[in-house]
């Protein structure tokens, strides 16, 4: 199939060409066709798998031929994203593909003056790609009218959701005319997001390029057990022992991502970190140094990093596990694009090891687990998964099961000895309860990313 055959115009087919993009990919295939269509569309797609094409293209198509212009402070088409890194991002999608087209395009986004975006939206723009946030502060203060709406799309839905925007979505919706067409993309489907579905589409197609929940396939993912304290020294030993390049490394806390590249500018490695707290430009400019290759390790924190678009990058490695185990599969998205092999290891230590469980049964997978020679960890990391299962289960003799109720289903608790005498475990068995987990969760959106 070619692009050609969607029936695209052929301004858009110049820039595709000029882009190199030869054959849609399997969401464009089915996603083209039906927004060309008008349809409603509920689509699971991982980032990587050429998504944002998949609904920029036809939208640009039908601006760039429907004859109809944009008034003062009017939008046409609304894109809204969860973090300003995909703002840029897809506005940039936008501005590539769209070059010859003659439709504008335009990102608005928080951490930067509101001013020269109010003064830009004056003209009206076909496409705007914004945050809910900013979004919402244009509208009330009247820069924006969003009742000529046509295309709304809602991108990485569930990670707007997760980072508590669904009062803004909601004031969007009441500000939407009802008639339009909305395009959902999510890489998880969560009840809230299929619930959210229901009552805002109309008779939506649904696209699945990925098994729902799966990871990349490409992607080689294994876990390396280790001591919390050691794993700055592991990190250092393996860069050097399998000559990575560059590496964008997931840590937990925007603390966290500051010590480790203080540590490693220390040691005159290149690195830089993109989380919540830098201004916008510095983030940026981070990200931008690490495409070109200047900064070889990139830090990031979850929310900071979805969705960034960087090519060919064959490493990525989680120094400490997320705490909502969907973002496992955003982090390892970054590795193994169109098709590319890539590695994603995580470094694991044994308060981690419900984390770990809560990942093994999102993914429905139990990720292998590889000790390095000289970091065997002294508290060791709980087994989880089909490890985690008994051969032969027994009736415990003992009173009080290991695992708490409220622990991910395949998370057994600590049933391994400890390796030598003397070595505990540094948490007890059950001790991090899903519970725990959520309010952990809260106090990092609220200010730890
Ligand atoms: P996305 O999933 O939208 O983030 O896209 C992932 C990457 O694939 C981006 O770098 C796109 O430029 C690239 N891409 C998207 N569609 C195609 C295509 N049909 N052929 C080649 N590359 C593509």
């Amino acid at each position: 199939m070619t692009f050609s055959a969607l029936g695209l115009a052929d301004t858009l087919l110049q820039s595709l060409e000029t882009l190199g993009y030869k054959t849609p990919t399997p969401i464009q295939q089915q996603a083209i066709p039906a927004v060309l269509e008008g349809r409603d569309l509920m689509a699971a797609a991982q980032t990587g798998t050429g998504k944002t094409a998949g609904f920029a293209l036809p939208i640009l198509h039908t601006l760039a031929t429907d004859g109809i212009e944009v008034g003062s402070n009017s939008v046409r088409a609304l894109v809204l994203v969860p973090t300003r890194e995909l703002a840029e991002q897809v506005h940039a999608s936008f501005r590539q593909y769209g070059e010859h087209t003659g439709v504008s395009t335009y990102a608005a986004y928080g951490g930067v003056s509101i001013n020269p975006q109010m003064m830009r939206l004056r003209r009206g723009v076909d496409v705007l790609v914004a945050t809910p946030g900013r979004l919402l502060d244009l509208f009330s203060q009247n820069a924006l009218k969003l009742n000529k709406v046509q295309v709304l799309v809602l991108d990485e839905a569930d990670r707007m959701l997760d980072l508590g925007f669904s009062r803004e979505l909601y004031a969007v919706f009441a500000a939407l005319p009802k008639k339009r067409q909305t395009l959902l993309f999510s890489a998880t489907f969560s009840d809230e997001i299929r619930s959210l579905a229901k009552a805002r589409l109309h008779n939506p197609l649904s696209i699945e390029v990925s098994p729902r929940n799966s990871t990349v396939k490409a992607v080689k993912q294994w876990v390396v057990p280790v001591d919390k304290k050691r794993k700055t020294e592991l990190f250092l030993f393996m860069r050097k022992d399998r000559k990575w390049g560059q590496v964008l490394v997931f840590v937990k806390t925007k603390r966290g991502a500051d010590e480790l590249v203080g540590l490693l500018l220390a040691k005159r490695i290149k690195a830089d970190a993109i989380h919540g707290d830098k201004p916008q430009p510095a983030r940026l400019r981070a990200l931008e140094s690490f495409k070109a290759g200047e900064v070889q390790i990139l830090v990031a924190t979850d929310v900071a990093a979805r969705g960034l678009d960087i090519d060919d990058l064959p490493q990525v490695v989680n120094f400490d596990l997320p705490i909502v185990a969907e973002d496992y599969i955003h982090r390892i998205g970054r590795t193994g694009r169109a098709g590319a092999a890539g590695e994603a290891i995580s470094f694991v230590c044994a308060d981690e090891a419900p984390l770990l469980a809560a990942i093994e049964t999102l993914i429905k997978q139990t990720l292998s687990r590889d000790e390095e020679p000289g970091f065997e960890p002294d508290h060791r990391v709980p087994l989880t998964g089909a490890a985690a299962v008994p051969k032969k289960p027994k009736k415990p003799k003992v009173a009080g099961g290991r695992a708490g109720k409220n622990t991910p289903r395949n998370w057994v608790g600590f049933d391994e000895a400890p390796k030598r005498p003397g070595n505990r475990p540094t948490s007890r068995p059950g001790g991090i309860s899903r519970s725990t987990g959520k309010k952990a969760q809260n106090q990092n959106r609220s200010g730890g990313r």
